[in-house]
């Protein structure tokens, strides 16, 4: 995986394994939840009981379980809700500072070859870019939608944007900065 700077791109100096699932993203969870039992449509409520002993009920209090241990995995404000049975738990998860980042996908006419498939960005409003279209098995996402690259936002500009009063201004405003930043990227 590259990392790119202003004027060039170069290997990490120690390569992490990542892998893509085909054909989309979800079949990793798919194929992990096979031997799992899984309650779907299903909004938990507020949990009760003890940090040793939860019982779940869903939001019209029908019961799904007990249960020894609880996996939270859900962003800190609403793990904070669900947790109001354990206070200290709720006010940790409630005083965690989230940090957005802003993603956008630019669909192209013609193929992406920027000499990578990804890349983590430095010196620059994004961090992260990646050629969604070059991923296995994406052809008949490229005939629908064009050559599609995915851009992510660095902290700094997320936290400028994300003061501006309308979201829609600050997409946009986003949208261009990734625009004039991945032309320079691709010259
Ligand atoms: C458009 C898009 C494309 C992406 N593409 C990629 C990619 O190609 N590769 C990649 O690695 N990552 C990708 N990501 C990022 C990836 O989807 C996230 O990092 C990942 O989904 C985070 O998983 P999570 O389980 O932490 O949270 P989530 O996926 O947000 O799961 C949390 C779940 O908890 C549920 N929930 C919340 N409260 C309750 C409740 N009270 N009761 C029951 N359920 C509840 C929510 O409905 C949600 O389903 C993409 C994200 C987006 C939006």
């Amino acid at each position: 995986m590259p990392t790119v700077s202003v004027s060039a791109a170069k290997e990490e100096k120690q390569g992490t394994e990542r892998f893509v699932a085909v054909p989309r993203m979800n079949a990793i969870c798919k194929h992990l939840a096979t031997e799992i039992d899984i309650c779907l449509d299903t909004q938990v409520a507020p949990l009760k009981g003890t940090v040793d002993h939860w019982s779940l009920v869903d939001e019209d209090d029908a019961e799904i379980g007990r249960f020894d241990v609880a996996v939270i995995a859900v962003p800190a404000g609403q793990a904070a809700t669900l947790l109001c049975a354990a206070p200290q738990l709720a006010d940790q998860a409630g005083s965690a500072e989230m940090t957005g980042c802003w993603a956008v996908m630019f669909a192209f006419a013609d193929s992406i070859d920027l000499g990578f498939d990804a890349a983590f960005v430095h010196q620059s409003p994004l961090s992260w870019i990646a050629c969604n279209s070059s991923k296995p098995e994406r052809n008949g996402v490229i005939a629908r939608l064009g050559h599609c690259m995915q851009v992510h936002s660095g902290l700094k500009i997320t936290s400028t944007i994300h003061s501006m009063r309308s979201s829609d201004c600050s997409l946009a405003s986003f949208g261009k900065q990734s625009e004039h930043h991945l032309q320079h990227i691709r010259t």
